[in-house]
C-alpha cells in the first residue's frame, strides 16, 4: 500500500505477575500523509499501547511485539533503539494528555521546544531559540519573544498544551501522535487546541493519530475513525460514515454515552453497562458479548464462541448481518441519540 504508516497484524503482550496481558490483539490500519485517524475506545482498549509501540516506547524486557509497523517504508517492530531515537521528535512526534509530565519544570519553555530541533537539525542554540519563538507564535502564544524564557509554571494549562504542540511540531514531523491531548482542559480550550491542530496539519501536512475516549472530540477533527475494544479494532470508516451510520453495538454505546453538547440535555444518554474486560483473560468469542444487548439477535450462542473479524475498509467486527445493523441503528439507536 502507499500508506505513510501501515500497521499489520500487530500483537502487543505484556508479562505481569498475574499473567500475560494481551494489550493489542491483531490490529491493522493504514494512515496516509495529511490525514487524521481518530482511535477511539475506553481506557484499557489498547489504543495508547498501540501508539507507544509505534514509537518504540514500550519496555522490551516485559513486552512482546509481533506484526509489522511500516513508517514511510521503514520497518519499526524490529528497529534498533538508535533508529527509533532518530525518528522520535523528528519524523514522529507525540503530544501527551498532561503537559506537566511532558515539560520539565527546570528548563524554560523555549529551551524545551528548541531541544529536538537542535538535536535533530544540528543547529546552534541561538537558532533553536529563534525557532522556538517562531513555533510559539504558530501555536498562538501572544508575545512569544517575551514568553520564550518563561518556565512551564508561568504558563496556563492551555498555554502549556500549546507549548507541547510547538515542541512536537518543531521538526515538522511526518506523523504526530496525540494521546488524549485535550482531556485535561476545559471545553473551550479543548476546541481551540483541536482547531489549532487542524490548522497546523494544513500547514505541516503531517499525518495525525488522535487517541481519545471521546467520540465527540475526534469527530470534529479526524478524517477516519478506528474504534477499539479489548485490544482489537471493532469498527472502521470515515468520520462521516461512522457518525451517520455506526454499525457496531460498542460504537452505539460510545455514541449513547457521548454528552449531548448540541441539545439542552447535557447528561449522558445510556452509558454502556459493565466495564471493559481484563486483558489478562478477555472473553471468548466477541470480547464485547458480556456487555452487548444484541446477542439474542445473532442467536445460537455465536457471540460467546465465535470471534467476529473486521473486514478491510468500511465495516465492523460483529456477527449481526448488515441488514440487522442498519435496522437496529435506524429503529432503536438513532431515535435516542
Ligand atoms: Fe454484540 Fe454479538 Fe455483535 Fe459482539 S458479535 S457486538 S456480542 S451482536
Ligand atoms: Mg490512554
Amino acid at each position: 500500500s502507499d500508506a505513510f504508516l501501515s500497521v499489520r497484524d500487530l500483537y502487543v503482550r505484556f508479562s505481569t505477575e498475574d499473567g500475560i496481558v494481551k494489550a493489542v490483539d491483531g490490529l491493522s490500519f493504514d494512515l496516509e500523509r495529511g490525514r487524521t485517524l481518530g482511535i477511539v475506545g475506553e481506557s484499557g482498549s489498547g489504543k495508547s499501547v498501540t501508539n507507544l509501540t509505534v514509537l518504540g516506547l514500550h519496555n522490551p524486557a516485559t513486552t512482546e511485539v509481533a506484526g509489522e509497523i511500516l513508517l514511510d517504508g521503514q520497518e519499526l517492530t524490529g528497529a534498533s533503539n538508535r533508529t527509533l531515537e532518530k525518528l522520535r521528535g523528528d519524523k514522529v512526534a507525540m503530544i501527551f494528555q498532561d503537559s506537566l509530565t511532558a515539560l520539565s519544570p527546570y528548563y524554560t519553555v523555549g529551551r524545551q521546544i528548541a531541544e529536538p530541533y537542535v538535536k535533530h537539525r544540528g543547529v546552534s542554540k541561538r537558532e533553536g531559540r529563534e525557532r522556538a519563538i517562531e513555533m510559539l507564535e504558530k501555536v498562538g502564544i501572544p508575545q512569544p519573544r517575551m514568553r520564550v524564557d518563561d518556565y512551564p509554571h508561568q504558563f496556563s494549562g492551555g498555554m502549556r498544551q500549546r507549548a507541547m504542540i510547538a515542541m512536537a511540531l518543531v521538526c515538522n514531523p511526518d506523523l504526530l501522535i496525540a494521546d488524549e491531548p485535550t482531556t485535561a482542559l476545559d471545553v473551550t480550550v479543548q476546541a481551540q487546541i483541536l482547531d489549532l491542530l487542524k490548522d497546523l496539519q494544513q500547514e505541516f501536512g503531517s499525518a495525525i493519530i488522535l487517541i481519545t475516549h471521546d467520540l465527540g472530540v475526534v469527530s470534529n477533527v479526524a478524517d477516519d475513525l478506528l474504534v477499539m475494544y479489548a485490544g482489537r479494532a471493532v469498527e472502521r470508516g470515515s468520520v462521516r460514515e461512522l457518525i451517520r451510520e455506526p454499525q457496531h453495538p460498542y460504537t452505539w454505546g460510545l455514541l449513547g454515552s457521548m454528552p449531548r453538547l448540541m441539545s439542552d440535555v447535557t447528561e449522558p444518554l445510556t452509558p454502556i453497562p459493565g466495564a471493559p474486560p481484563s486483558l489478562l483473560s478477555p472473553p471468548p468469542g466477541c470480547a464485547f458479548h458480556p456487555r452487548c444487548g444484541f446477542t439474542d439477535l445473532v442467536g445460537g450462542g455465536r457471540c460467546a464462541t465465535e470471534r467476529p473479524e473486521l473486514p478491510d475498509g468500511r465495516g465492523s467486527a460483529c456477527h449481526l448481518t448488515g441488514e440487522q445493523k442498519r435496522s437496529v441503528f435506524i429503529e432503536t439507536i438513532q431515535p435516542r441519540l
